[in-house]
């Protein structure tokens, strides 16, 4: 599949059905598989002969739809897993354990923001936060001798910084560590990371990859290129044998291309065990079928709506990296020319309770704690998502009191525009 387009890659990738086989990707249903002898079983066990033997650690209806998201991704290897905090988790955790570093983002989701300041901060895992335009002088100081890796956003969510890949990618590679890229909100269609130098992709599926609301999901990938055996001293756990695993090296083994995501399988996986559901699995494969011509619309139906908020006399702001003028209207361009996403959000000139007013007042978009989905949506974050954050931490973040955040659907701009209109009446 990798000389298709992404096009091609979205509704053909991942499976190529046999003669007389079924058309669309069968749901593999099972915990467990059959062999004939222990010592088939065995080989598996030592990571010796590839197949499956128990759906924690691996799933073909799985296996076939990380593939098709590792081919329009372009990287070399990918595994799906339970959610999208399972994958950013799993991405961090693969190389950065106890007494470890990591520089991050500071505009990233408000949940990966607690699972990296809380729950890793107790595993011993330490976090850096940058602001995405931070000086070169403010990101040279936040590595440190124990960092492992630098992790951003491709486009914020719900902040919508954009993440300057190439100059952070190349801040990590001097510091002998990858760039993780979770690129949820741009998707494949509009961004692929590894072609500006990222090294590791992450992915919520829940959101546009989905895009019916309908599975929980995420997805790790790899780009295959970063050399962990030049810095062996720094990732011990894919260049030194893994007692847990018979005494296997990672990096040796399974080459730069498979390492990474065999090992965090091998050890992440069976020792976690979030992995997805090969029922939501299916459900995935079937968005990511039409996610090519889904995400041109939202982004349609997004500049849209942030063209006629732009210029309405209630509104004090709005963010949308596709808008002309916007801070990160020219990193977006770079990047994603061909649309960022259905994201847009807003400020009101009344404050917090005017937002809370003209959310109470929508007819099509619903309050949800969702975005990315066909049908549009918005919230309140500093009521919801970001409900935890203190003032400084909100600002940190990007986010006021009244920001809304609006998750454009697939609906007609006029119908969401008209209904933005009708909300703002009642502000
Ligand atoms: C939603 C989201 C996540 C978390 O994904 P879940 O599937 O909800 O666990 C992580 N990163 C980004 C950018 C998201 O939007």
């Amino acid at each position: 599949m990798s000389d298709y387009g992404i096009n091609t890659k979205c509704v053909q990738g991942g499976y190529t059905p046999g003669n007389g086989e079924p058309r669309q990707i069968p749901i593999i249903q099972s915990t467990t598989f059959k062999y004939d002898t222990s010592e088939d079983m065995g080989k598996l066990f030592d990571l010796e002969a590839s197949g499956y033997f128990y759906t924690r650690l691996q799933n073909p209806t799985n296996d076939m739809v990380a593939g098709k998201i590792r081919d329009m991704e372009g990287g070399t290897a990918a595994m799906l897993t339970s959610s999208g905090q399972a994958a950013n988790f799993y991405a961090i955790f693969n190389i950065a354990n106890c007494g470890d570093h990591v520089v991050a983002c500071s505009t990233i989701y408000g949940g990966t923001y607690n699972l990296f300041h809380v729950t890793m901060g107790k595993m011993g895992v330490q976090f850096t936060f940058v602001a995405p335009d931070c000086s070169d002088e403010e990101l040279e100081a936040a590595f440190r001798p124990n960092t492992k890796a630098v992790f951003g956003e491709t486009i914020a969510n719900p902040a919508l910084t954009v993440l300057d890949i190439e100059r952070f990618a190349k801040a990590a590679h001097a510091h002998g560590v990858p760039l993780i890229v979770d690129n949820t909100f741009a998707t494949p269609v509009n961004c692929r990371p590894f072609e500006w130098g990222c090294d590791i992709v992450t992915h919520s599926t829940t959101k546009y990859m989905d895009g019916h609301g309908a599975a929980v999901g995420g997805c790790i990938v790899d780009s295959g290129r970063f050399n962990w055996l030049a810095h062996p001293d720094k990732f011990p756990g894919l260049c030194t044998p893994d007692d847990s695993y018979h005494g296997v090296t990672y990096a040796e083994k399974f080459g730069l291309a498979g390492a990474f995501i065999t090992k965090a399988t091998a050890q992440l996986m069976r020792d976690f065990g979030s992995i997805q559901s090969p029922q939501n699995a299916f459900l995935l494969n079937l968005g990511l079928e039409s996610l090519h011509v889904r995400m041109p619309r939202h982004c349609e139906n997004a500049l849209a709506a942030a063209k006629y908020l732009k210029g309405h006399e209630k509104i004090r702001f709005v963010t949308y990296p596709g808008l002309e003028g916007d801070k990160y209207y020219g990193l977006a361009q770079k990047y994603m020319p061909n649309g960022t996403c259905g994201v847009v959000s807003f400020g009101f000139q009344g404050g917090r309770q005017a937002a809370e007013t003209f959310m109470k007042n929508l007819r099509l978009a619903a309050i949800e704690t969702h975005v990315a989905d066909a049908r549009t949506c918005c919230l309140h974050p500093a009521s919801a998502t970001h409900r935890q954050m203190n003032n400084r931490e909100l600002e940190a973040a990007g986010i006021t009191p009244d920001l809304v955040r609006l998750s454009c659907g697939i609906e007609d701009a006029a119908d969401l525009i008209a209904d933005i209109g009708q909300a703002l009446e009642q502000v």
